[in-house]
């Protein structure tokens, strides 16, 4: 099996081909919001990108080839270079200063469930760090391989298993190898008239197991359901064996096996094969915009209305301060004070009673509608955020996004906090940043918060900066009531956090269990736990 060449450009989102330039209006305001001045700083070249010199043992990597092949070993400094660091914005002012120094020593591109076996037990023996890669879009420090203590370290690209392994029309499952991205998971299904319905903002390179790895939630999945609530089974590779946890709709057998793997981040072991609840192809697609006077009238109709069980699949309410940004970034004037954008997918008689359902609690909450355009218009910048982040990034521009979820009760609360913890912690440095936030996902009893800042980049300090606003909205959101993170993940950013989150004892029973599962602890060191 030949090794593929990474699928995005090493330095940032995507492909250069799909780059979006964002328009002279929000790059104005920025610039004038942000006092920056001067050109915009590119990327270093790859040939000056410093990167360690390659330590795994030359027996060992002909042992790793005798397992999959010597065109799927690959150290040359594109491979190194572009699984040295996942897409958050300390990994990009890394990368982008040329700073690899976290490289693999090895790109290794299993073909099957064996060769992920036969390398897991050959990592174990010979204390390689094993990180396994999906599409490499974690934003917590996910993907970041880890050698100290270890003899060297690989990451586990798992690009080429990508296979529909079946389908089960009847019950309305598909099993599939990790490595699918999204949209090769809606291509194979497409085939057979269905759709996973799962569409997170990374979806064009994200992969079905960083999904179910990270416990991801896509733009429906107010509808659809999170991916964790989609994972009817799984099969986990692991140093010590593997665990294989066939499809069901419902077990009472313990506290959950699936749950212990789904979420696990690569520190327990590889998934090599998911099978997910799927559902008929849409035959209708319709979103929708509607403007709101204020963001707690918004947030105060959206509860109302998912506890009726009548929310879109789709939900999704920009406070003032994204409202007016989005517009600006899209070239247009801002709507009104709030927008809501509400989508629904379907059969077409069950999308217009449903949409009827939601539309008469917006209209009776005060909600203006917008119609169809400003919806759509909403669906087709999603996929050119990460792009704009690049050029942000090249201006100047500090640009970060985290997110948490907690009760209705306390969700106006944990807005504020984290709101002025990160305006108070880049405000001591010296910025002024710009903070704003939209309800992205709701529940029956609470929903998730999504925020964005943007700052003035502090030049030479960058990383301290991100740091200083990261640990305090993280502070935040625990005093609040909030979950440290609400589908982006632990990894290694939120790692700190994890004991306040499930308790000293908490991170204890999962330590105990990684024991068992990796003895030598090769399995993605530094993430998840702290
Ligand atoms: C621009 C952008 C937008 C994003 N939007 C969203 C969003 O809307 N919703 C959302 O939930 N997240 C989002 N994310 C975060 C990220 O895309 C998700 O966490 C995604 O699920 C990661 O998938 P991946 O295939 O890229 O995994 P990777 O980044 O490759 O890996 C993530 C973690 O999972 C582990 N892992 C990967 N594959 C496996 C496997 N087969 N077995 C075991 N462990 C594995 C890795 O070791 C790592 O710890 C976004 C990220 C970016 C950069």
């Amino acid at each position: 099996m030949s090794a593929p060449d990474p699928r995005m450009r090493w330095w940032g989102w995507g492909v250069d081909r799909d780059a979006t330039a964002l328009p002279e209006k929000a790059r104005g305001m920025l610039r004038q919001a942000f006092s920056i001045e001067g050109q915009p700083s590119p990327p270093v070249g790859l040939d000056d990108v410093e990167l360690p010199d390659a330590a795994l043992p030359g027996e060992v990597s002909d042992r790793l080839a005798s397992i999959v092949g010597a065109e799927a070993v690959r150290q040359d400094r594109l491979a190194r270079v572009s699984h040295a660091l996942g897409k958050s914005y300390p990994d990009l002012i890394r990368i982008r200063a040329g700073d690899a120094s976290s490289a693999p020593d090895a790109v290794v591109y299993p073909a099957s469930h064996d060769e992920v076996m036969a390398i897991l037990e050959l990592c174990s023996a010979e204390r390689v760090a094993v990180t396994p890669f999906g599409g490499g879009s974690s934003v917590v420090g996910g993907v970041e391989p880890r050698r100290d203590g270890f003899a060297a370290a690989i990451s586990l690209d798992l690009a080429p298993m990508d296979r529909l392994i079946g389908s089960d029309p009847v019950s309305l499952t598909a099993t599939f190898e990790p490595g699918c991205t999204g949209p090769r998971v809606e291509e194979l299904l497409g085939h057979e008239g269905l759709t996973l319905g799962h569409f997170p903002q990374s979806w064009e390179y994200a992969t079905l197991g960083g999904f179910v790895a990270t416990r991801s939630a896509g733009r429906a999945s107010t509808g659809y359901g999170r991916i964790d609530e989609l994972v009817l089974g799984v099969r986990l590779a692991t140093p010590a064996g593997t665990i294989a946890l066939p499809p069901l709709p419902a077990t009472a057998a313990g506290p959950g096996m699936r749950g212990l793997v789904v979420g696990s981040e690569g520190a327990l072991g590889v998934i090599t094969e998911a099978t997910l609840a799927v559902r008929p192809a849409p035959a209708v697609k319709l979103n929708e915009g509607w403007v709101f006077e204020s963001w707690q009238a918004g947030c105060e109709a959206f509860r109302a209305m998912e506890q009726a069980g009548d929310a879109a699949d789709i939900c999704r309410l920009s406070d003032e301060a994204e409202t007016a940004l989005n517009a600006a970034a899209s070239g247009h004037d801002a709507p009104g004070p709030c927008l809501a954008v509400v989508g629904w997918e379907g059969q077409e008689a069950g999308v217009a009673r449903r949409a009827e359902r939601t539309r008469a609690h917006l209209a009776g909450a005060g909600a203006r509608p917008l119609g169809e355009d400003a919806g759509a218009r909403a669906g087709r910048n999603y996929f050119a955020g990460p792009y704009l982040r690049d050029e942000l990034l090249g201006m100047g521009v500090l640009v970060e996004t985290l997110e948490t979820a907690t009760t209705w009760s306390r969700l106006q609360a944990l807005y504020t906090g984290v709101g002025d913890a990160l305006r108070s912690a880049l405000g001591a440095r010296g910025t002024d940043p710009l903070v704003m936030c939209h309800v992205s996902h709701l529940y029956r009893s609470g929903a998730s918060l999504y925020f964005s800042f943007f700052a003035r980049q502090e030049r030479g300090a960058e990383l301290e900066q991100w740091h200083a606003a990261k640990t305090a909205a993280c502070d935040a959101i625990l005093a609040h009531g909030g979950t440290i993170t609400h589908h982006h993940a632990i990894g290694r950013d939120h790692a700190a956090w994890m004991d306040q989150e499930v308790g000293e004892l908490g991170v204890e029973a999962i330590r105990a269990l990684k024991q068992k599962l990796d003895p030598a602890g090769i399995m993605n060191p530094g993430k998840l736990l702290p």
